[in-house]
C-alpha cells in the first residue's frame, strides 16, 4: 500500500510520523497536531522516531509520552545520557534513521543541518513535510530530481507554501494557467519604520513578532525579511514559478497566507487564523484534511485586512533573496549560509541589526558563480559561504 491509499482509507494502519528537530517550535507543534488527531480518532497516527540535536530532557519526555522506540540525537554525550534514560529505545546518531519506518518524515530542522534529512526522506521514496526551508533553498539542484523517486512527495511546511499549495490544487494545468504567485509577509516587527529607526534596535525587539509565534532564527529572518526572501526561492523551488512572476506583499493581520492570481485575474487565498498547526496537519494528512480545526476565523472581530508593498530599501535581505535566486546555482545556498551566521552574530549580541543585511552584501559580492552537482558540493559551497562571512565579521 502506498502512501496516498494509507492516508486517505481511514480502515488501516495508523500513519506513522518520525520528527527531525522533534524539540524545536515545528516539533513540539508536530506533536500536539498528532496528540490532537489521536484524541478525536484514536490511533491515527504512530511516532516512529525523534531527532535532536541537544535537547535531551525534552526529547526523553517527548518518547516515554508517545512510546517512540528510535531516538536520534546528534550532540555525543547528550546522545549517551539519553539512552541511558531510555533502555527501551534505539538511540542513534545518524538522522537518516528516523526515515525508514516512517511514512511521513518532518523537517523541522533548523538551518542548513537539516539537509541530510530532506535528501534521506525523498531518495526512500517517503513523504517529507518541510519545515526546513534552508535545505531545498541551498540544495535546490540537488533536492529538485530526487522530487521524481516513486514516492517521494514534497509537503511544504510553510503557511505561505501551503496557501499556495492549496491554491494551486483548484487548477488542471498550473503550468500554463498561474499568472503570479502573492506571498504575502506580516512585515514582522519593524514594518513602517526607517532604515535610520532600525539602526540600534536590540535582539528583543526582534524577537517580538506581532502575529507568529516561531523559533529565534527564523523570527530575525521575518525581522528583516530575509524570511521572506528565502520563502520567494522556497516557491520558485517548489512550483517551479520565475521569479518575475513570485510577488510579496505586505499583509499585517496574517490572516491571508498567500495567493494565487491565474490567467484570467482570478485570485485565490487561503485564509485561516495564524498557527504553524494548520501546515503541519495539512502535510500529515494530505490529501485528505484533518478533523482538528486550529482556530477558526471570527468574521465578527476579524476587521478590515490591509495590504501593502514592501519596502525593499529599509529591508534589504529581500531584494538579496530575489538577486541570490536569480544567480541561481550556489547563490541561494551562500546567501542562506552567510545569512545563518550573521543571524547567530545579531543573536549573540555582537552583530548589529541592520549589519545582517550587510554581511550578506560582502558575501555575494565574493560568490564564485558555482553550480552544485553533488550534496559535497552543497555542504562545501555552505562551508565557503560560512567562512567567508565569519572573516567579514572579525574584519569590521
Ligand atoms: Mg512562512
Amino acid at each position: 500500500m502506498d502512501a496516498v491509499q494509507r492516508l486517505t482509507d481511514p480502515s488501516t494502519q495508523p500513519v506513522r510520523v518520525a520528527i527531525a528537530g522533534s524539540t524545536g517550535s515545528i516539533g513540539t507543534q508536530t506533536l500536539d497536531v498528532i496528540r490532537d488527531e489521536n484524541e478525536r480518532v484514536p490511533g491515527s497516527y504512530v511516532v516512529t522516531g525523534l531527532g535532536i540535536g541537544r535537547s535531551g530532557d525534552a526529547v526523553v519526555e517527548q518518547a516515554a509520552e508517545f512510546g517512540v522506540r528510535l531516538v536520534v540525537v546528534d550532540d555525543a554525550e547528550t546522545r549517551r545520557s539519553v539512552a541511558a534514560r531510555l533502555p527501551h529505545a534505539v538511540v542513534e546518531a545518524d538522522a537518516a534513521a528516523l526515515v525508514a519506518d516512517a511514512d511521513v518524515v518532518v523537517n523541522g530542522v533548523v538551518g542548513f543541518a537539516g539537509l541530510d534529512v530532506t535528501i534521506e526522506t525523498l531518495r526512500a521514496g517517503k513523504r517529507l513535510a518541510l519545515a526546513n526551508k534552508e535545505s531545498l533553498i541551498a540544495a535546490g539542484p540537488i533536492v529538485q530530481p530526487l522530487r521524481s523517486v516513486p514516492g517521494a512527495e514534497l509537503v511544504p511546511v510553510d503557511s505561505e507554501h501551503c496557501a499556495l499549495h492549496q491554491c494551486l490544487r483548484s487548477s488542471m494545468a498550473p503550468d500554463r494557467e498561474v499568472a503570479r504567485l502573492l506571498l504575502t509577509a506580516s512585515g514582522g516587527p519593524f514594518r513602517g519604520r526607517t532604515a535610520a529607526e532600525l539602526a540600534d534596535v536590540g535582539v528583543d525587539d526582534a524577537l517580538a513578532h506581532p502575529t507568529w509565534s516561531m523559533g529565534p532564527k527564523i523570527t530575525i529572518d521575518s525581522s528583516t525579511l530575509m524570511n521572506k526572501g528565502l520563502e520567494v526561492i522556497e516557491a520558485h523551488e517548489l512550483y517551479g514559478t520565475p521569479y518575475d512572476r513570485i510577488e510579496v506583499v505586505v499583509h499585517p493581520q496574517s490572516i491571508v497566507h498567500s495567493m494565487v492570481e491565474f490567467t484570467d485575474g482570478s485570485t485565490l487565498a487561503q485564509l485561516s487564523m495564524p498557527t504553524m498547526k494548520l501546515p503541519i496537519g495539512y502535510a500529515l494528512g494530505y490529501p485528505t484534511r484533518i478533523g482538528t480545526p486550529f482556530g477558526r476565523i471570527d468574521w465578527t472581530t476579524v476587521g478590515s485586512l490591509d495590504f501593502e508593498a514592501p519596502d525593499m530599501a529599509t529591508f534589504r535581505c529581500l531584494g538579496l533573496a530575489y538577486a541570490a535566486g536569480r544567480l541561481g546555482g550556489t547563490g541561494p545556498a551562500w546567501l542562506s549560509a552567510a545569512n545563518e551566521v550573521a543571524v547567530d552574530h545579531f543573536l549573540a549580541g555582537t552583530l548589529r541589526w541592520n549589519e545582517i543585511a550587510d554581511v550578506c552584501v560582502d558575501v555575494m559580492a565574493r560568490h564564485d558563480g558555482a553550480t552544485p552537482h553533488t550534496v559535497d558540493d552543497v555542504i562545501a559551497a555552505d562551508r565557503t559561504a560560512r567562512r567567508i562571512a565569519s572573516e567579514i565579521m572579525t574584519q569590521r
